[in-house]
């Protein structure tokens, strides 16, 4: 299926590892121009180098904080530099906090909130103006099925989950008339990076990390009997945020191998 996104300029927040730098990846096979952001300037540099050596120009990216609002006003004029327009943004950055209520103090409380609301929101602001101008105009947050499936050992990773997609009924609404669309996907597990720092941080000396993700796997039930790949997380992203798309706003696809218990 061509997901007509030849030459369309898609952003890419955290895009230096594991579902965001798939989806930059997936884009690029596709044929778009992708700029993306992440925070570690040199991990940045290697997945930038990497692109480059693939896709020359057609991939650009620049050290940036989603939380920082002028970050995000600089790269958002980068991205004007290399491409002169936008016509997708995928909000992906971000991690999960591990914390129950009993251990969840006032301040990890801000910060969850403030890391997955202001993940969405300072980027968004900043590039609506050129999804508007966009023909196809659309974004795409990577959030988690914890909004609709909270867990008490994610306890404000959960809750912050839930607003999001609240706010993303809103702005799916508020955007419409603009030509923008707005989705979601919700994922259960997907390995990444930051399932490689669980597995450094938690597993038991001498086991490797496929068997700590297959025991992972178990632990959680995943029908599918599995973690899913930053690439199959990827594909979702791709197809919402793509013109393929083209009438489908305000949807939240689980991308979670059957992990949902909701109808
Ligand atoms: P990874 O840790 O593998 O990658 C996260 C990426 O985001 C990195 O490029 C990281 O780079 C970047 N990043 C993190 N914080 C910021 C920031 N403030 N500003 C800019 N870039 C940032 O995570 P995943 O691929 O697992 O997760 C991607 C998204 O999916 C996240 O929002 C996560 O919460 C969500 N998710 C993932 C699940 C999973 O099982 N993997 C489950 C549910 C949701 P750097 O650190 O250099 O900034």
């Amino acid at each position: 299926m061509d997901l007509k996104l030849k030459d369309r300029v898609i952003i890419v927040t955290g895009g230096s590892a594991g579902i965001g730098r798939a989806t930059v990846k997936t884009l690029l096979e596709e044929g778009a121009k992708v700029a993306f952001c992440a925070r570690n300037t040199e991990r940045l540099e290697t997945a930038l180098a990497e692109f480059q050596s693939q896709y020359g120009d057609a991939v650009w990216a620049l050290p940036c904080d989603v939380l920082d609002a002028e970050a995000v006003a600089e790269f958002r004029e980068a991205v004007l530099g290399w491409f002169g327009a936008v016509d997708g943004l995928v909000n992906n950055a971000g991690q999960a906090r591990i914390s129950t209520f009993a251990d969840t103090e006032d301040e990890d409380w801000m910060a969850e909130l403030q890391l997955k609301y202001f993940s969405v929101i300072r980027p968004t602001r900043a590039f609506l103006p050129e999804l508007e101008k966009s023909p196809v105009g659309s974004m795409l947050v990577v959030n988690s099925l914890l909004s609709r499936q909270p867990e008490p050992r994610l306890v404000a990773t959960s809750s912050a989950r839930a607003g999001v997609q609240n706010l993303l009924r809103s702005m799916s609404r508020e955007f419409a008339p603009k030509g923008i669309r707005v989705n979601s996907i919700l994922i259960g597990t997907v390995e990444s990076e930051q399932w490689r720092r669980r597995y450094k941080a938690q597993a038991s000396e001498g086991i490797s990390l496929d068997a700590w993700l297959a025991e992972q796997a178990k632990l959680r039930n995943i029908p599918l009997g599995r973690f899913g790949s930053p690439e199959e997380a990827a594909a979702a992203i791709a197809f919402l945020v793509s013109p393929k798309a083209g009438f489908i706003t305000g949807a939240a696809l689980e991308v979670d191998g059957g992990v949902a218990r909701y109808v």
